[in-house]
C-alpha cells in the first residue's frame, strides 16, 4: 500500500489559475514511484486486472491522480489520459474537490 507513481507535467491551478509545474502523484501500471513525464511509455504489470497495474483493455483509458499547487499550496484531483500505453496528457478534474 501507499505506493504510486509520479508524472512531472505543467499545470493551471483550479483555485489560483497559476500554470506552475506539478508532481503528479497516480496509481497506474507498475507501481514502483515511477518519475513519468508527458509522452512517456507506461510499465504495465502482467496482470489481467487493471486494479493490480494490468494493461487496460480499451486504447484510451483514463486514471486519478492527485497534486498539490506550489502557488497556493491547494491540492487538487487530476485525470491521467493514456492512450495506447502513452501518458497522453494529464488535465485537473473539475468533478472532484482535494482535501484542503
Ligand atoms: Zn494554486
Amino acid at each position: 500500500m501507499g505506493l504510486y507513481n509520479t508524472i512531472t507535467c505543467c499545470l493551471p491551478c483550479p483555485h489560483c489559475d497559476e500554470t506552475t509545474e506539478h508532481e503528479v502523484e497516480s496509481k497506474f501500471g507498475k507501481l514502483n514511484l515511477i518519475e513519468y513525464s508527458i509522452g512517456e511509455k507506461v510499465c504495465w504489470t502482467k496482470c489481467d486486472s487493471v486494479k493490480n497495474g494490468g494493461k487496460p483493455a480499451t486504447p484510451e483509458s483514463s486514471f486519478e491522480g492527485y497534486t498539490q499547487c506550489s502557488n497556493c499550496n491547494k491540492d487538487f484531483f487530476v485525470k491521467v489520459i493514456i492512450c495506447d500505453d502513452i501518458i497522453s496528457k494529464v488535465v485537473p478534474d473539475a468533478s472532484r474537490n482535494g482535501f484542503i
